[in-house]
């Protein structure tokens, strides 16, 4: 069986094929901000054509950078990926597969394909960060993913952490996400993520503000274990060993829950192992 899986991010985009559990085909392109949807889906259309002629499509599964509405399957609206709201993703991606489709935001995705093939193989309930452009949150209990009540649960990215702070896309202040992701520390500090981090002075403070975001999850789920995905995961210990004991210095005292906070072994691929997951769990064959 042949499961398609689509992850739509802020720079880029990537389609895999994977045949059972195994993937087969891979591309990723960058995103193209000015030509929008429009351009991005003619793209996937392409891919999505050429790879069909030789591999039939069972199923598909979407993970997509911004709010979903899982009950009605739509984008709800998106910050780093403009011109989505409303767009009817599922429809056009299901007739240009010939296949059913499921969709849900990237930070539930990538909480699932790390919970089911990565770093939180057997670890519920597992909480799971993107921490790249943007920061996103999903939780995954022994049950699947907990989406809430109106599919808004874990969007750690808005909690506020520095009230006054400066002002977030999402038109608040102090945004976590606003204070800690590689799209803001860019602007604000005039370099890319990946380079900031090798400055152990940075990362003292940048590990401050990152552990009052993470301190909420662990608060209110107290998680077996958190996994962080994303570019910036990728710097290792010189990020996590500061991370953890920050992290250890900020929880409650008489707290004993435990500070386990790993980075995705999936690396660039936990949305698209989570679209797997998903589609399988969706469309069970
Ligand atoms: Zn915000």
């Amino acid at each position: 069986m042949n499961t398609l899986a689509i992850d739509i991010g802020g720079t880029k985009f990537s389609l895999a094929l994977f045949a059972g559990e195994e993937m087969v085909l891979r591309e990723s392109r960058q995103t193209d901000r000015a030509g929008g949807p429009r351009s991005m889906l003619s793209q996937i259309e392409g891919i999505i054509s050429a790879w069909k002629q030789e591999h039939p499509i069972h199923r598909c599964g979407i993970g997509f950078g911004g709010p979903v509405d899982f009950g009605q399957q739509k984008i709800t609206l998106s910050t780093h990926v403009e011109g989505w709201a409303q767009n009817p993703l599922v429809e056009t991606v299901r007739q240009i597969a010939g296949a059913p489709v499921v969709v849900d935001n990237d930070a539930n995705v990538g909480a699932l394909g790390e919970g089911i093939y990565g770093a939180g193989i057997g670890t519920r309930p597992l909480f799971y960060m993107t921490l790249s452009t943007g920061i996103g949150g999903g939780i995954l209990t022994e049950y699947g993913i907990y989406r809430g009540a109106d599919w808004y649960a874990g969007e750690i990215g808005h909690l506020t952490i520095r009230p006054g702070g400066p002002e977030c896309l999402c038109g608040a202040y102090g945004c976590f996400e606003r204070l800690c992701c590689g799209l803001w520390l860019e602007r604000d500090h005039g370099k890319p993520a990946k380079e900031l981090i090798e400055d152990p002075a940075f990362v003292d403070r940048y590990v401050v503000d990152l552990s009052l975001g993470l301190k909420a999850a662990i608060m209110i789920l107290n998680p077996m274990r958190i996994v962080i995905g994303g570019g910036i995961s990728k710097a290792g210990d010189k990020l996590f060993v500061p991370l953890r004991a920050e992290l250890r210095k900020q929880i409650t005292g008489w707290s004993r829950a435990r500070i386990d906070v790993v980075p995705a072994t999936l690396a660039d691929d936990s949305v698209l192992y989570g679209a797997l997951a998903l589609a399988k769990e969706t469309y069970p064959l």
